[in-house]
C-alpha cells in the first residue's frame, strides 16, 4: 500500500479535509501514476453534494486526471515509467460482455468501475484524482500525445470524450449544423470538436457575455437563450443538439429548434427530471437521446484528435486551497472554461 495527499469530503457538502489516502499494492496489471493534474467536473459538485442519490463518504472526487507513470506491474506492456498518461471516469468494466468486447466500457454489463464515488469489484472504494497517486489497471490508462500540455489534457478525460462520443456517434461533419447548449467545461470543449469536425456551430448560452470566446472557439453563430426570440428564430435550424446544461431546461423548446429527424442529445445531468410533450417529437421525427462518457478505445483517438487539430481547453490553474471557491463558481456559470488542481498544492501548507 502506498499513502498519497489527497482532498477528501467527509460528508455531503461539507467542506473538504487535507488528509492521506491509501493506493493499492501493485498488480501485474496495474499503472501507479504520479497525477500533476486534475480537471473539476460539474459532476464532482453534484455528487460531492449527493444531488443525485447513493454518493457514497468520504470521497476523493476526480476523473479528470493527467500524470506521469511512476511504475507499472509485471504484465504491463502498454505503458512505461516516464509515460505521460491520462485517465478518465472509469478503472475497471468486466471485459467480457459485448459492450466492453466493442470498446463501450461505459455500457458495460456489470457496471463498469468509477474513478471515484463507487466500488472495486472486490468491495474496495474507488478514490479519484483530487490526489498525488492513483493505481489503475492498464486497460484504463490512456497516452497522452506530444502535442498536449498535461494540464489541458486533464479536462480532456471527461469534458473531452463525452462531447466528442456523441458528436462522433451522431456522424457530425461536414454540413451537419450543431447547436451546443451551454458553454461551460463541456461545452467550450464540445464547440471545438464540433468545428474541428466540420460542423456549422451555433451555442445557445444564457446570455451574450461568452459570445466572442465561444466564436474564437469556432461556433459561427452565438445566441442567448434568455431572449426568447432566440426560439423563434432558430426554429426548425439544426441537425444535432447537444445539451450540456447541468440545470433542468425547457425541452420542448429545444426540441422545437430541430429539423426534421434531427435529434436532441442530453449530456447534462440535472438531478430533477425533465419533461416533454410527444408532439415537439411527432411533429418533425425528432429524437430525444443520452449520451455517457466514451469507450476506451474513442477516449484515446479524442485526445489524438485533439492533438492534432488544436483543440485546446481554456482552463484556470488552481491549488488546493482555492477547490471551494471554484465549485461556486462553476455553479454560478462563472467558470472560464474549466478548473483544473494542480494536485502539488494537496498537503501544502494552506491547502
Ligand atoms: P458547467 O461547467 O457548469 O457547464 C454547464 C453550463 O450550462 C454553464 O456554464 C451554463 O452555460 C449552462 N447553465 C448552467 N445553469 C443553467 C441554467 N439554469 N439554465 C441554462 N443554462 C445553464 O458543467 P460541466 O462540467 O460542463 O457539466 C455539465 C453537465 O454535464 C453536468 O450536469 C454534468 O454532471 C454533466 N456531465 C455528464 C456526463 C455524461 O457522461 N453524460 C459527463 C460529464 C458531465 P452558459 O453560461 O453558456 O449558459
Ligand atoms: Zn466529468
Amino acid at each position: 500500500m502506498t499513502s498519497t495527499p489527497a482532498l477528501s469530503a467527509p460528508s455531503a457538502g461539507a467542506p473538504f479535509d487535507a488528509t492521506t489516502i491509501e493506493r493499492r499494492e501493485l498488480g501485474e496489471h496495474d499503472v501507479l501514476i504520479d497525477i500533476k493534474f486534475c480537471g473539476i467536473c460539474h459532476s464532482d459538485i453534484h455528487q460531492v453534494k449527493n444531488e443525485w442519490g447513493g454518493s457514497i463518504f468520504p470521497m476523493v472526487p476526480g476523473h479528470e486526471i493527467a500524470g506521469v507513470v511512476a511504475a507499472v506491474g509485471d504484465g504491463v506492456s502498454s505503458h512505461s515509467v516516464g509515460d505521460r498518461v491520462g485517465v478518465g471516469c472509469l478503472v475497471d468494466s468486466c471485459g467480457e460482455c459485448e459492450y466492453c468486447a466493442a470498446g463501450e466500457e461505459q455500457f458495460c454489463v456489470k457496471s463498469a468501475v468509477p474513478t471515484y464515488n463507487g466500488r472495486e469489484y472486490d468491495g474496495e472504494l474507488t478514490y479519484g484524482g483530487y490526489s498525488q497517486q492513483v493505481v489503475v489497471k492498464d486497460r484504463f490508462v490512456v497516452r497522452i500525445p506530444d502535442g498536449l500540455e498535461l494540464q489541458d489534457a486533464a479536462p480532456l478525460l471527461c469534458a473531452g470524450i463525452t462531447t466528442y462520443t456523441p458528436l462522433k456517434h451522431w456522424k457530425v461533419g461536414e454540413g451537419t449544423k450543431v447547436a451546443i447548449v451551454g458553454m461551460g467545461g463541456l461545452g467550450h470543449v464540445g464547440v471545438q470538436i464540433a468545428a474541428a469536425m466540420g460542423a456549422e456551430v451555433t451555442v445557445l448560452s444564457q446570455t451574450l457575455s461568452k459570445q466572442e470566446d465561444g466564436l474564437r472557439f469556432g461556433a459561427k453563430h452565438y445566441y442567448a437563450t434568455s431572449d426568447k426570440s432566440t426560439f423563434k428564430q432558430l426554429a426548425s435550424s439544426f441537425d444535432l443538439i447537444l445539451n450540456t446544461v447541468s440545470a433542468n431546461l425547457d425541452i420542448n423548446a429545444y426540441l422545437g429548434l430541430l429539423r426534421v429527424d434531427g435529434t436532441l442529445v442530453t449530456v447534462g445531468a440535472p438531478s430533477k427530471p425533465d419533461s416533454f410533450r410527444a408532439f415537439a417529437l411527432i411533429g418533425g421525427r425528432r429524437s430525444l437521446a443520452g449520451s455517457a462518457i466514451g469507450g476506451l478505445p474513442d477516449t484515446q483517438a479524442m485526445l489524438d484528435f485533439c492533438a492534432e487539430h488544436g483543440v485546446t481547453p481554456a482552463i484556470e490553474l488552481i491549488g488546493a486551497d482555492e477547490v471551494s471557491e471554484a465549485y461556486d463558481r462553476v455553479e454560478r456559470s462563472a467558470v472560464r472554461y474549466r478548473f483544473v488542481i494542480d494536485v502539488s498544492t494537496i498537503g501544502a501548507p494552506g491547502a
